[in-house]
């Protein structure tokens, strides 16, 4: 038995539609320039600044090679991106359904976050094989103090009826990227308190910004900031006790090192203790993902996930660059136990990155087998056991696919 003979089960991904790696790049530095942007010329030079050192960006460099691996074809972009459009003209469900079956991967969560509101299956969903995946979905609209809302029962009422309703549609999972606008720090507030803070936003001008098709709200002052935070940590928690109870597991986003819209100082994970320690949460354990293994800080993901029973990482983003996968996994095969690490992807916009980030994971497995013999001996069998953990069985459990 190898490594390849176990199928994968993707936990974390999100819309992929046979597009090229330059367009994936275009999209990147149009939104990474203009997060940092002060004025339209501004953006240029940074778009211009972006485009420079993405030319030999580990992640895409390694996507190169494996699709031009993949199609045996030359490495410049623009071969590669030929070799993309000749290979889509099947369409996106057949493309999807043909990387899984090379790379054995048996099951795509997707994630439909920033995509649709109504908690339907995002009409994308379609152009998936069918019985190939499953979603989840963000939940940040409703974490969110609208003008609107009548008082706090409301606006957990409305949050309710939205949760109950995807579940009925078969949403797997709840979602926030709560990282991209604010801290990670959600502190226990009480209800006086949530209601303190509502009333005292309906009495306050606020501003918006709008991120991926939602207004967050910005406070004029510190004084409604805080407001804000408090009215979104007591949902949050509103939603960890809904997801515990409804045996569905909460992702939140942590770390990252792509775009500038990811502020470290927030999305460090180690923020994440003040929820871990929540008696409300401790109550219900409601089973909470980190997802991207909080990377550059997988050294505090590794940490709680050892500590708290109902802390799981995911591997995804890590597995999309060889080099971080690598450093990842040792430190997590180290530390953590094995039921608690999750293949993910998060492969978007190219069909071939769903395949990348299997191959990745396979071969970063495969070179971890070999230096960790003194741990799990010469006969292999214990450390693919680990393996298939990691590949498929856990996200399996999670997501109660399993008999
Ligand atoms: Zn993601």
């Amino acid at each position: 038995m190898s490594i390849d003979d176990i199928a994968a089960f993707d936990f974390h991904s999100h819309v992929v539609e046979n597009r090229s790696i330059s367009e994936l790049k275009r999209r990147w530095i149009d939104s990474h320039s203009s997060v940092l942007a002060t004025d339209e010329k501004n953006r240029e030079k940074i778009a211009e600044l972006f485009d420079r050192q993405y030319r030999h960006q580990p992640m895409f460099e390694g996507l190169k090679q494996y699709v031009s691996d993949l199609y045996g074809v030359g490495r410049t972009v623009e071969e590669i991106d030929l070799a993309i459009s000749e290979n889509s003209k099947e369409g996106t469900k057949k493309s999807i359904r043909r990387i899984m079956e090379k790379e054995n991967i048996e099951k795509i969560v997707v994630d439909v976050s920033g995509l649709n509101h109504p908690p339907s299956p995002n009409p994308k969903l379609e152009q998936y094989p069918e019985g190939a995946f499953l979603w989840t979905m963000g939940t940040d609209l409703w974490l969110q103090p609208k003008s609107e809302i009548k008082d706090i029962e409301e606006a957990q009422e409305e949050i309710d009826r939205i949760l109950r309703e995807a579940l009925r549609n078969g949403c797997v999972g709840f979602k926030t990227w709560m990282a991209y606008y604010r801290c990670l720090d959600i502190e226990n507030v009480s209800l006086e308190e949530a209601k303190l803070a509502l009333s005292e936003l309906k009495q306050s001008e606020l501003g918006t910004k709008r991120l991926w098709g939602i207004d967050i709200p910005i406070g004029r002052d510190q004084h409604s900031q805080r407001a804000i935070k408090r009215f979104q940590d007591f949902m949050f928690i509103h939603l960890c006790e809904f997801a515990a109870d409804s045996n569905v597991p909460i992702l939140i986003h942590t770390g990252g090192v792509m775009s500038p819209a990811i502020d470290l100082r927030k999305a460090n994970p180690i923020q994440l203790y003040s929820l871990f320690y929540n008696p409300r949460i401790l109550k219900r354990l409601p089973k909470i993902v980190m997802l991207h293994a909080g990377y550059p800080f997988h050294n505090v993901t590794a940490g709680i996930a050892g500590q708290f029973p109902n802390a799981f990482v995911d591997l995804s983003f890590s597995t999309g660059v060889r080099t971080a996968i690598d450093q990842v996994l040792s430190t997590f095969i180290g530390v953590v136990p094995p039921e608690k690490i999750l293949y993910g992807s998060d492969a978007s916009t190219v069909t071939e990155r769903l395949g990348y980030c299997a191959n990745n994971l396979r071969k970063a497995l495969s070179s971890l087998r070999e230096i960790n013999k003194d741990r799990f001996g010469y006969q292999t069998d214990s450390f693919n056991e680990v393996a298939r953990m990691i590949l498929n069985e856990n996200s399996r459990d999670l997501l109660k696919q399993r008999g």
